[in-house]
Order: structure tokens, then C-alpha cells, then sequence
């Protein structure tokens, strides 16, 4: 691998409903240079989501053989119900061949990124408040009143990890807060 390749792994991981989803559709769609890792996950796919291009929607006996496969990176049980998971071969493929690379994933995968690839850049997406980030949550309105309590516990916690990260960016307007991530993944003039 490049010297220096792997620095152009950028991690984001944020509270629930803070807007990291709006903001990797936002480098999607405007920056194609930029790779986006796609997550396995056992949750079952929201109206309008696609196989392989927002998660790989595999069962539970897929995602078992991928954690006894090792072909996970990280993976996690987030809200306490689904596994996400990032596929390792294409991070490192991707790395490999020098493109900026961006997981967006919960704290406990960013922890565990964190042991495995340390010279990654570990950003946090926080909510300009916590009042903003209840109205981001009930006003998706994608889930019901249990997982929206579950979610907003989830959300107190990781909060509170926010100093274990290089960089916070505040997303109080989603173009601001993606171009500051772009910054981070493409340094230099553009
Ligand atoms: P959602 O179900 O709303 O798409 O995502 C729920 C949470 O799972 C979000 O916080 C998201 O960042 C996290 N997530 C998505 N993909 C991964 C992954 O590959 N690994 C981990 N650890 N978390 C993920």
C-alpha cells in the first residue's frame, strides 16, 4: 500500500438522526471521487432504499458466515436490535488504489476502526442540540414511538464520545457540513 494512502480514510459516526445518511447522499451525488463504503446489515430495507447501493441487505445466517468469514472490518448490533458490518476486501481495495475513502458508521464500529486502521481520521457529526436532534428524529418519522426511545438512548451515549474523535463538524446545514467533510477527504484546491 502507498505511503500515506490509508490517511485518506475518513470515518464519520454521530448520534442517531444527526444526518450522517443526508450527508453521505449529499457526497454521493456531487462527488464521485469519493468512495463510500457499503454496509452489510440485517435490518430490512426502508421504501427506497436499494441492494448494494445504500446497505447489502443480507439475513442473519448471511451476516454469520460473514463474521466467521472475517470479512468484516468492524461490525456492531446497533440500537440493539440489527448487525451493520463493513465489508474489509473493498476498504482495503479501495485504499490500495489511493481513493478517499469514507465509512459512515455507529460509535461502537468507529472504536473498533479505530484499533484496526488508528491512522484513519475519526470525525464526529454533532447536532447543533440535543432539542434539534429529538425534532430531526420524531419529524423522519421513520420509526415507531419504542425505537425512537431506544434510538434517542442510544444518541445520549454517543454524544458523550465526541472528545474520542480528530474532528467535529456541527451539521446545522447539510451543504456546509458535507463540504467540510469533502475538506477532510480531498485536501488541497478544487
Ligand atoms: P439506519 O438503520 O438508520 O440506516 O442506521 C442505523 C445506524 O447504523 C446508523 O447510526 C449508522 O451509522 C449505523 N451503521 C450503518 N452501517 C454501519 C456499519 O457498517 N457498521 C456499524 N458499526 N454501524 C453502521
Amino acid at each position: 500500500m502507498p505511503e500515506g494512502a490509508r490517511s485518506r480514510l475518513v470515518v464519520l459516526a454521530g448520534p442517531t438522526a444527526v444526518g450522517k445518511g443526508t450527508i453521505a447522499a449529499c457526497i454521493r451525488a456531487e462527488y464521485p471521487q469519493i468512495w463510500i463504503s457499503v454496509s452489510a446489515t440485517t435490518r430490512p430495507p426502508r421504501p427506497g432504499e436499494v441492494d448494494g447501493i445504500h446497505y447489502w441487505f443480507v439475513s442473519e445466517a448471511e451476516f454469520d458466515a460473514m463474521v466467521e468469514g472475517d470479512e468484516l472490518l468492524e461490525w456492531a448490533v446497533v440500537h440493539g436490535v440489527h448487525r451493520y458490518g463493513t465489508p474489509r476486501e473493498p476498504v482495503e481495495e479501495h485504499l490500495a488504489a489511493g481513493d478517499p475513502a469514507l465509512l459512515e458508521i455507529d460509535l461502537q464500529g468507529a472504536r473498533q476502526v479505530r484499533s484496526r486502521m488508528p491512522e484513519a481520521l475519526f470525525c464526529f457529526l454533532a447536532p447543533p442540540s440535543w432539542r434539534e436532534l429529538t425534532r430531526r428524529l420524531v419529524g423522519r418519522g421513520t420509526e415507531d414511538a419504542e425505537e425512537r426511545e431506544r434510538r434517542m438512548s442510544t444518541a445520549q451515549l454517543e454524544l458523550a464520545a465526541e472528545s474520542e474523535f480528530d474532528v467535529t463538524i456541527v451539521n446545522r446545514r447539510v451543504r456546509q457540513a458535507c463540504g467540510e467533510l469533502v475538506d477532510l477527504l480531498l485536501p488541497g484546491p478544487r
